[in-house]
């Protein structure tokens, strides 16, 4: 039986990335309030928000100085924007702050409210420099598969997962993919892990020569890939794709959105895992998810280029009513003031090792093949044979089942296609919860079995 706010969610409300045909039977989890950690349900039940909601509020729940700093900026200017040169300082100084704190070359900032949004720019920008260079073949874009990049028509081409593709007519022609860096599923027997690394860099130079480099303009990846399955690439991975992409003039892009602003221990997780980027995407937790907001760092040569097609062009007809949204820059202001002042991020380093030590006792569990991770964010590989790594079929649901009864044990966690299950809680979380929220998730685990 729904609730009565349950009937009505069914009856009006279209979901995103939701079986919707499940959805009229099983009805919404329908929440009211968070703080801290905690989510509260409408029947006032608590869960731990094992995911930080979709991966962003880094500051957990109800932090009264972002709540203020949204109040104060709402009744001071609630909106304006930054089209024909107008201007406003929570843009100014959040661009300031961003620039002192990316770990790429850095010559201006472009913002966005998403982070689909952001690699949407990432596209267009590739596509526009190579114009202003006067390379118009060089346009094509490499992703990876599993990678995840967002759902405009040109991100979710981006992106490398079925679900993004299947009967949306995606990928659009110019969009490539190239192997997946998960070293448990897809690296040789007794392959060690720079050596799976050297081949997958191997691989994506054949796929250049194949496509012939003066048509491939970026190469985009997330750290850590995030709604892939939370992998962490082996040992190497950057490295040795980083040489290949300059061998072809391949501007290298890092999708931030998941691992920007200390979800690995470090302010980025280009830091933490020797990627070099030319340019990245941020979004969800600058703002801590409290409102929309998102963007990209733009380098001096791409810069350059953008300045020389407004001098051709009249205009860079680029952007949207709410890039740079007042309220949203002074909310992304406050968090990053928060994560210094209170050394979230390393703090975040500092809880990462026990964090990791209770994921990795999963493994132990019948039913999951790997259990990995890196800071604060972790995945989980459902097996139906833990030796010869066989999955389930498709249709058991068993991954689905375990975060269902794990939200019965009171805890949040993802479900990810693939039966595979993500953990990304606050990096606000303290020791006594991450045991807590482990404890809930080896319950749901032995119910699943
Ligand atoms: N890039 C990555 C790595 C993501 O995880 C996401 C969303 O989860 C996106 C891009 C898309 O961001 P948004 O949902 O804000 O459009």
């Amino acid at each position: 039986m729904l609730s009565n706010l349950a009937t009505r969610d069914v009856e009006t409300l279209i979901h995103p990335y939701t079986n919707l045909d499940a959805h009229r039977a099983n009805g919404p989890l329908v929440l009211e309030r968070g703080a801290g950690v905690h989510v509260y349900d409408t029947e006032g039940r608590p869960y731990i928000e094992g995911m930080s909601g979709l991966w962003c509020t880094a500051l957990g729940f109800s932090n009264p100085e972002l709540v203020e700093a949204a109040a104060a900026q709402m009744s001071r200017l609630p909106f304006s924007h930054l089209f024909s040169g107008r201007s406003h300082d929570p843009a100014i100084e959040l661009a300031e702050v961003l620039k002192e704190l990316m770990p790429v070359p850095t010559s201006k900032v472009f913002f966005t409210s998403s982070g689909s949004e952001a690699n949407d720019t990432q596209v267009k920008l590739a596509w526009y420099y190579n114009n202003a260079l006067g390379r118009p073949r060089k346009k094509k874009i490499i992703g990876r598969q599993r990678g995840y990049h967002g759902v405009t028509v040109a991100t979710a081409s981006l992106t490398g997962l079925p679900a993004n593709h299947a009967d949306w007519d995606l990928p659009l022609p110019g969009f490539l993919h190239t192997a997946c860096p998960h070293h448990y599923r897809f690296a040789e027997p007794g392959e060690s892990e720079e050596a799976f690394s050297a081949r997958l860099a191997d691989e994506l130079e054949a796929l250049i020569l194949r496509e012939d480099p003066d048509t491939v303009a970026a190469f985009i990846a997330e750290p850590v890939m995030g709604a892939g399955g939370a992998i962490v690439p082996p040992r190497g991975y950057f490295p040795a794709i980083q040489a290949v992409l300059a061998r072809y003039d391949v501007r290298l892009i890092a999708d931030e959105v998941i691992c920007g602003f200390g979800r690995l221990g470090t302010w980025f997780g280009s830091e933490a895992l020797g990627m070099s980027p030319h340019t990245l995407s941020f979004a969800k937790a600058v703002t801590s998810g409290y409102v929309p907001l998102g963007g990209i760092s733009v380098d001096e040569p791409l810069y350059a280029a953008m300045v020389d097609q407004s001098a051709k062009l009249g205009t860079f007809g680029h952007g949207t009513t709410y890039s740079g949204h007042p309220v949203a820059c002074a909310v992304a202001l406050k968090a990053i003031e928060i994560y210094r002042r209170d050394r979230v991020v390393e703090g975040a380093a500092e809880k990462a090792p026990h964090f990791q030590a209770r994921l990795a006792r999963l493994a132990e569990h019948d039913i999951v093949g790997e259990a990995r991770g890196i800071g604060l964010i972790g995945g989980l590989e459902i097996v139906a044979d833990k030796r010869s790594r066989a999955q389930y079929h498709p249709k058991a649901g068993v991954a689905a089942r375990c975060v269902a009864f794990a939200q019965g044990e009171g805890l949040i966690v993802r479900f990810l296609a693939g039966d595979r299950v993500a953990v990304c809680p606050p990096l606000i979380i303290t020791p006594d919860e991450i045991d807590d929220l482990f404890d809930r998730l080896t319950r749901a685990l032995d119910r699943t079995r």
